[in-house]
């Protein structure tokens, strides 16, 4: 069985529905079809949880109501058939009337994310309906029946394994399935999510779970390019790259794929292709074992970065120094990016701020502790790129007008990391598109 994961514009207009209904039944491979809710939909919902937030009935209101008109016609084109039609409708009002119920209600954690969790639930029920419109058997799966964080909000495989394996033994006839992207239940039974982008997450933990011959994410480009595309005008995409690479340009702000997706497949050594539904027949990127060649393969941002620069109290990094500030992060459950150190002092990054008072409250009585906002990482990715001829050389030469204030070089064969403040982000994803890709 193969994985194929549709992303937001992927389902977005009735058209493109049609067209992925093709995409899964082109070959006789069973199918786990994993979709995304219709592109501006999350954003849709996490606006209306942001007005509930903000005591904002009347705004959470209007922002229901334009997102309902907006269903409402996308089913008029997706469904003729007239009793599927007012099938596709009873969905409709089944959600948005929950939607309404949560204006009287007053918010809370869980029901945010059960707010969160109605574009998914929607996108695959209109399609389910769809796919019996066109005669296409299928079986519509409840993620919320598999999908499973645990104690530590993270993805329980084990168990993700266990639900899912059980649930489709109950199906021995079918070849095609379809289920949620995104959402999940936590350690507590409720539902919850796997983050922004975090479709891509469950096709690759539903891959390594099911042992998928493939996981392919399907989207709105023809796979993974050097630079990202939003803000490089001229950019190509990458035949092919390892997973080490992969998953240090997710993690490192390559949209296209959600920051921590790639280490299911990883781990069960599933390839995972990245493909265009605009343009299905185009190559796109696989992501294997193997890296294919040597060499920088692509560059990726990540913003909102805060630097933390930590200087020692005493006048030397006497021994341990850098264990204790390692505790104080860890026991905050604040992951560290990047780290520099000299004599008397080390510098790092992290991107929330969710425990920073606590942190430089407890740093602060071993060292003196300065924090930098607004920073962004600029990563250079490749296979063994500090092999790669004059490549420091070529880098620092094209970015030499860019206030670097860190470099991170050597902690891995396939990275070298960049410190800066962000508003130089877009200059230097140019230069180096020029000074290392020759674009
Ligand atoms: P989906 O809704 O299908 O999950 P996303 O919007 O999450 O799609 O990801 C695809 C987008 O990622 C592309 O349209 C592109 O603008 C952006 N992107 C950023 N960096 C890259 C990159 N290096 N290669 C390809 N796409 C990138
Ligand atoms: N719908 C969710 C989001 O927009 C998940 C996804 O699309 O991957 O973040
Ligand atoms: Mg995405």
């Amino acid at each position: 069985m193969k994985v194929m994961k549709f992303g937001g514009t992927s389902v977005g207009k009735p058209e493109r529905m049609r067209q992925i209904a093709e995409l899964i039944i082109a070959d006789n491979e069973p199918v786990m079809v994993v979709l995304s809710a219709l592109s501006g939909t999350t954003n849709a919902l996490v606006e209306i949880t942001h007005r509930l937030a903000a005591s904002d009935k009347q705004g959470a209101s209007e922002k229901i109501e334009a997102l309902e008109n907006h269903y409402n016609k996308f089913i008029d084109d997706l469904l003729q058939d007239v009793s599927l039609h007012a099938r596709a409708k009873e969905v409709l009002n089944e959600h948005f009337e929950f939607l309404s119920i949560t204006q009287k209600i007053s918010l809370s954690d869980a029901l945010n994310k059960d707010i969160l969790a109605q574009g998914e639930l929607m996108s695959t029920k209109l399609f389910s309906l769809f796919l019996e419109q066109s005669k296409i058997d299928h079986a519509l799966l409840p993620a919320l029946d598999f999908m499973r964080l645990d104690q530590n909000e993270e993805p329980d495989l084990a168990l993700i394994q266990e639900k899912l394996n059980g649930v489709l033994a109950n199906y021995t006839t079918k070849n095609i399935f379809v289920t949620q992207g995104y959402i999940c239940r936590n350690a507590k039974g409720e539902v919850d999510n796997l983050k922004r982008g975090g479709s891509d997450y469950t096709a690759s933990l539903i891959a390594a779970a099911i042992k998928a011959s493939v996981c392919e994410i399907w989207t709105d480009i023809d796979g993974m390019h050097n630079n990202d595309p939003r803000v490089v005008e001229k950019t190509v995409a990458i035949e092919q790259l390892s997973f080490d690479e992969a998953a240090e340009l997710a993690y490192f702000g390559a949209k296209i794929l959600h920051p921590t997706c790639i280490w299911p497949a990883q781990q069960e050594n599933i390839p995972v292709k990245l493909l265009n539904t605009m343009e299905p027949k185009a190559p796109g990127t696989v992501i294997k074992k193997e890296a294919g060649t040597v060499g920088v393969k692509a560059v990726a941002a990540k913003d909102d970065i805060i630097a933390v620069k930590i200087k020692s109290t005493r006048m030397l990094l006497a021994y341990g120094f850098l264990r204790k500030i390692f505790e104080v992060f860890e026991k905050y459950k604040t992951p560290i990016d990047m780290i520099t150190t000299s004599e008397v002092a080390v510098s790092v990054t992290i991107d929330s701020d969710l425990h920073l008072a606590e942190i430089i409250a407890e740093l602060n009585n071993i060292a003196s502790v300065e924090v930098e906002r607004s920073q962004t990482i600029v990563s250079i990715v490749g296979n063994e790129i500090a092999m790669t001829d004059s490549i420091l050389k070529k880098l620092f030469n094209s970015i030499d007008e860019i206030p670097i204030t860190m470099v991170s070089y050597g902690g891995s064969a396939h990275n070298i990391s960049l410190l800066m403040p962000s508003e130089h982000k877009t200059k230097t994803l140019q230069l180096i598109n020029k000074g290392l890709f020759d674009l």
